[in-house]
């Protein structure tokens, strides 16, 4: 394959004149987030006169910054790792789902104030569909308890028939089990070690996992939540936040034993997807947010 030139990417790159309505992503550190380019190319496939821009902001620094983008007539923006928490505490207003998880990745900066919105969730749920593991009467087995899992936890909490959820730090996935139960929840929800001897008890009857642990991620890329030495169940599919590589050690064993996989690129797009919407009120143009996304993380 030829390797991609600063030419081939132009597509991906923002057109920045006086008028343009600006948006972008506030992490710390945010130099590896696809997000800049899978906006860009959005908004350069629609004709739209916008653009997404890297913002790194310091955690100490998120107040100054989210004042800073409202002075500078920005339009929007999201917050990844470590900000989601604090975005929350920052905004005017939050939407339901921003409540229900207790974070917000999406700040809408609108003149009666700053909304501030969770499209984790949704993300989620759109790329679990896409990836034909809807999880109606389901029983999923979540893996870490983190920031990403309060937005599985809860989009599986009202549809799949049971939730387990099983972190290293065992008490931190029994706030997480106890904060979704006690939100309208269809399912049972219980909590546990991330340790051998659980997931073997826990394998036989699962058939959803899905990984929110950056295990797999690089550069931990040789590592997996699954024990080598543990059959991974051939009914469970697979489904792996993780997307930076795409093919992670778990992938590997649960695509080995026959089961049904996925990455985390769906809902890396479907969550950039809703708040593309959220800001713009167009439809977004999601095939090319996605293909954004792959010519970025195959460079
Ligand atoms: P986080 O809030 O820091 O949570 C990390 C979780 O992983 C915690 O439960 C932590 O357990 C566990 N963990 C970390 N290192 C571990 C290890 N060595 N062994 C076992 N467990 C470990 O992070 P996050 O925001 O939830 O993100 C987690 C992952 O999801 C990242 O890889 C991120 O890129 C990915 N993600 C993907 C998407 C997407 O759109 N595809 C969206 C959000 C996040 P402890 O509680 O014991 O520390």
């Amino acid at each position: 394959m030829t390797p991609p030139t600063l030419d081939s990417l132009d597509w991906l790159r923002p057109n920045l004149l006086g008028s343009t309505k600006m948006v972008g992503v506030m992490g710390w550190p945010v130099e590896h987030s696809v997000s800049p380019p899978m906006h860009n190319a959005a908004f350069r496939h629609l004709g739209l006169d916008w653009a997404y821009v890297p913002l790194p902001v310091r955690p100490a620094e998120m107040p100054e910054a989210v004042a800073g983008l409202r002075a500078l007539g920005f339009v929007g923006a999201n917050a990844t790792v470590p900000h989601k928490r604090m975005l929350y505490d920052l905004v005017d207003e939050l939407t339901p789902a921003a409540r229900a998880i207790g974070a917000a990745n999406t700040l809408h900066i609108r003149p009666k104030g700053l909304l501030g919105h969770n499209t984790d969730a949704a993300g989620f749920q759109r790329a679990l569909r896409e990836a034909d593991m809807p999880p109606e009467g389901r029983h999923a087995l979540v893996l870490g308890a983190g920031g990403a899992a309060r937005a599985v936890v809860c989009a599986l909490a009202t549809s799949a028939a049971s939730v387990t959820i099983l972190n290293r730090t065992p008490e931190k996935a029994e706030i997480l089990a106890d904060a979704m139960s006690a939100a309208p929840a269809s399912a049972s929800i219980e909590a546990g070690p991330l340790d051998r001897k659980t997931l073997s008890r826990y394998a036989t009857r699962a058939d959803l996992v899905v990984n929110t642990t950056p295990l797999g991620m690089w550069p931990q890329v040789e590592r997996s939540p699954w024990p080598q030495d543990l059959p991974y169940p051939r009914e469970a599919s697979c489904y792996d936040l993780v997307y930076n590589p795409r093919q992670t050690q778990l992938l590997r064993q649960a695509q080995a034993a026959g089961a049904a996989i996925s990455d985390g690129l769906g809902m890396l797009v479907h969550q950039g997807a809703e708040a593309f919407e959220l800001w713009t009120q167009q439809p977004a143009p999601v095939e090319v947010m996605r293909a954004a996304c792959e010519a970025v993380l195959d460079t």
